[in-house]
């Protein structure tokens, strides 16, 4: 909980107070919607190009929050997620940027011929102006919900062979999920740790053939379909493996893995676009970079990758194509 969190709760007021603050802003020349990396060096880029410069978002620092050991962020060898975040709110606070936290925004409205300024509404019912908007909104890894998870989450349960494969060095692990990011994920951590046991719960995978054909090639993998996954088990402290029932004969399995991968599809935080901008069939935003005014980056988006510092870069070059939309808009 922020502190702002807080205040809310102890001051019934407070959330009026907000409204009313938020509705008396002027317009902002840029204004972005979410403060993960990708939303922060959006908003780094556009203070220093003199833009009256906003950032609203529910939770500064995005999933950044939610991780523990960050080891692939450039010039930072070795850090944690909570310490990042406040590093990453402490240069965004180095500038004269409006930083609106604990706040979930509800809708956009597009700019027409008779209204020239986008705007916003948030959740708790202020509307907020400005002639550009960058959408940095994320996504979130869904859970598989089953007794275990939360638990063992971070220590053992992860969603992000990128970020965490090679924690699992020299140990075995499953992957759950037999579509493209499963089957990418499974062949990806076959070259780092001992052995991968891929569950798919259908009776067949959803990934390309090609990808199929290159996993079953590895000798360090096992497919197993029409798995359900019941249970992660551990001893408190790790996850020490996983239960899961073969759904064609109901007989029931326990695995013992250190790790388990969970690629059942990340979800971007998108649907408060519905009918508004045009995003593919999973929810991810086509990125134009010729938008007129309207920008999206970072793991809401198509871009492939979803890392911190493929988000942050798209942040920049998101601040830059807006810069150049107001510099050649009236
Ligand atoms: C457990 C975990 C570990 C990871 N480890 C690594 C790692 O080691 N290295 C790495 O490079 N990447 C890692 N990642 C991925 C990385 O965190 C993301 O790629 C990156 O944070 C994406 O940045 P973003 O700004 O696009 O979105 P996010 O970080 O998702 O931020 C989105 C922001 O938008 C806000 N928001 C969403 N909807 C709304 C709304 N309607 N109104 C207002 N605000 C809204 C959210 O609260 C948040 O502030 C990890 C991810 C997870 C979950």
């Amino acid at each position: 909980m922020t502190l702002s969190d807080i205040v809310t709760k102890i001051d019934v007021n407070a959330e009026k107070n907000t409204v009313q603050k938020l509705n008396q802003q002027l317009p902002y020349g840029v204004l972005i919607v979410g403060s993960g990396p990708a939303g922060a060096l959006a908003a780094i880029y556009s203070a220093r190009k003199g833009i009256r410069t906003g950032i609203i978002g529910e939770r500064c620092g995005g999933q950044v929050l939610d991780t523990i050991d960050i080891e692939n962020y450039i010039s930072v060898s070795k850090t944690e997620g909570p310490k990042l975040a406040t590093a990453l709110r402490g240069h965004v606070n180095d500038y004269d940027i409006d930083i609106i936290d604990s706040q979930m925004v509800a809708k956009l409205i597009p700019a027409d011929a008779a209204e020239k300024l986008h705007k916003i509404e948030t959740v708790s019912g202020a509307t907020l102006r400005s002639r550009g908007i960058i959408i940095a909104t994320g996504a979130k890894w869904p859970d598989m919900n089953v007794p275990g998870e939360k638990e063992y989450r971070t220590k053992g349960v992860t969603y992000c062979p990128h970020c965490d494969g090679s924690l699992f060095k020299g140990k075995r692990v499953a992957v759950i999920g037999g579509g493209n990011s499963g089957v990418e994920a499974a062949i990806d951590l076959a070259g780092v740790v001992e052995h991968v046991t891929l569950l798919e719960f259908a009776p067949e995978m959803r990934a390309d053939e090609v990808l199929q054909q290159k996993l079953a090639s590895l000798s360090n993998v096992d497919i197993i379909l029409q798995a359900e996954t019941l249970e992660v088990k551990g001893d408190g402290v790790k996850m020490s493996g996983l239960q899961y029932k073969n759904r064609q004969d109901g007989s029931i399995h326990d695995l013992a893995v250190a790790g388990t991968f969970v690629q059942i599809g990340l979800l971007p935080n998108t649907h408060w676009l519905d009918g508004v901008i045009a995003r593919n069939a999973i929810g991810e935003i086509k990125v134009d970079e010729k938008g007129k005014g309207i920008f999206a980056v970072g793991d809401c988006t198509t871009v492939p990758y979803k890392q911190m510092t493929i988000a942050a870069g798209e942040g920049a070059k998101a601040s830059l194509s807006a810069s150049n939309y107001l510099m050649n808009v009236n």
